[in-house]
């Protein structure tokens, strides 16, 4: 009999999705794609088998189902197809597992249920996340469909950083509280510093910042969350792409009431309009970085108001570990803007902070060092990979069956 080692997995989006098919005895990519623009008139497909070029699909996907039956389509043709018995699982990613999920999950019928009561609480997320679920399912049914949440490794966040300071009735009345989001990649980030310490995770406290158009820092106590900047939703926290991050929740009642902004204008002011976008018009930070160089005043003012907030929270996570083995810096910022790095450390050897110029410009896509030997705090670049973590967890739980 065949033995099933490969996982597909699924990272549904609004209006895309992503997919990758791992072959878990050698984490080899068999396949990866993404279908963008779903629901739209031209919608794209692009499909990379393992070594081989892309092929593209400029077509309508009029739903999420007529996406996935393509990607199936895709996968097939280079003999992947879902019909496999290579296949043990497919893992979704699901933004929003509440309190209750606090660790990947079979999906049955109760599962799903309780998937879609959490929408509420992720309305631009879980809807699509569910959509993926469904039509895999109707796919192939027989095969486990497994949930991999993005809030499971912060469920361990104590009461007194989880809650927000307002009346506990109705924040539970309305389930308001801090879940923090982006914690496959902090789960996956944290034991791969670890390892590059040549640890175990249980030894080492680990501020891991993930900064890419999202962004999030956490504070890893032996391998265990025990902070985390995002909260109720992704806005909370750094200045991101398009996010503004923590402000003022009066902001919010002077746009409604003096502005006359509604509540939607200011939900897609802040979630699409800021950050870094809103402080000078671009929110890649290769651009800014060069326009900043270039002697722009705006951008410099955006690349010093996101390095400001990192700082705040590097400074804040130390406290609130107190003895710091390591920065982990990762996702596309976190991976390759080496002034941002630079900036979000100077100055703090006081603290064991120090990072070496040099190493800090090499470029390479391993995980390393970029302090010098025998610093007090590693300060490291470590490549995030969601879906190799999600492929792990989803084929760890089929396997106990
Ligand atoms: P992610 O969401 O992790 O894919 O990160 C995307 C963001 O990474 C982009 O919006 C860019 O701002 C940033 N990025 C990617 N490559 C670079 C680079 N070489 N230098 C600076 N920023 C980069």
């Amino acid at each position: 009999m065949t033995e099933a080692t490969r996982v597909l997995v699924l990272n549904a989006g609004s209006s895309s999705v992503k997919y990758q098919l791992i072959d878990m005895v050698d984490g080899e990519r068999l396949a990866a794609g993404l279908v963008e623009k779903i629901g739209e008139r031209t919608g794209r497909l692009v499909h990379t088998p393992h070594g081989a070029p892309s092929r593209e699909a400029v077509q309508t996907f009029p739903d999420h189902s007529s996406a996935l039956k393509a990607v199936a389509e895709e996968l097939a043709e280079d003999g992947h197809g879902l019909d496999s018995p290579e296949l043990a699982a497919v893992g979704h990613r699901v933004v929003h597992g509440g309190k209750r999920f606090t660790a990947p999950t079979v999906i049955t019928e109760e599962v799903l249920t309780e998937i879609r009561r959490l929408v509420p609480v992720a309305p631009l997320h879980n809807p699509a996340n569910i959509t993926g679920i469904e039509v895999a399912r109707s796919l192939r049914p027989d095969l486990p469909q497994v949930a991999v949440f993005d809030t499971a490794f912060h469920t361990t966040v104590p009461e007194h950083a989880a809650r927000y300071a307002i009346d506990q009735k109705t924040a539970d009345q309305h389930r308001v509280r801090r879940y923090g989001f982006h914690g496959t990649s902090h789960q996956y980030v944290s034991r791969a510093t670890a390892r590059l310490l040549g640890k175990d995770p249980a030894e080492v406290n680990v501020i891991v910042l993930h900064l890419g158009n999202g962004a999030s820092a956490s504070a890893v106590a032996g391998g265990v969350c025990v902070d985390t900047s995002m909260g109720l939703t992704p806005l909370e926290g750094l200045v991101m792409g398009t996010r503004s991050g923590d402000l003022d929740p009066g902001v919010i009642f002077h746009l409604h009431r003096v502005g006359g902004l509604s509540i939607d204008e200011i939900d897609d002011l802040l979630n699409r309009r800021s950050g870094l976008l809103g402080l000078c018009g671009d929110n890649d930070m290769r651009e800014i970085i060069r326009r900043k160089e270039a002697g722009d005043q705006d951008a410099a003012l955006a690349f010093d108001a996101y390095v400001h907030r990192l700082r705040k929270y590097l400074g804040g996570y130390y406290a609130v570990l107190g003895r710091v083995d390591a920065i982990a810096f990762t996702a596309g910022v976190g991976e390759n803007a080496a002034p941002v790095r630079a900036a979000a450390t100077a100055g703090l050897e006081e603290l064991g902070i120090v990072v070496d110029p040099e190493l800090n410009s090499v470029r390479s896509s391993s995980a390393r060092f970029i302090s010098p030997e025998h610093a007090r705090v590693a300060v490291a670049v470590v490549p995030t990979d969601e879906e190799l973590e999600i492929a792990q967890q989803a084929f760890a739980l089929v396997r106990e069956g």
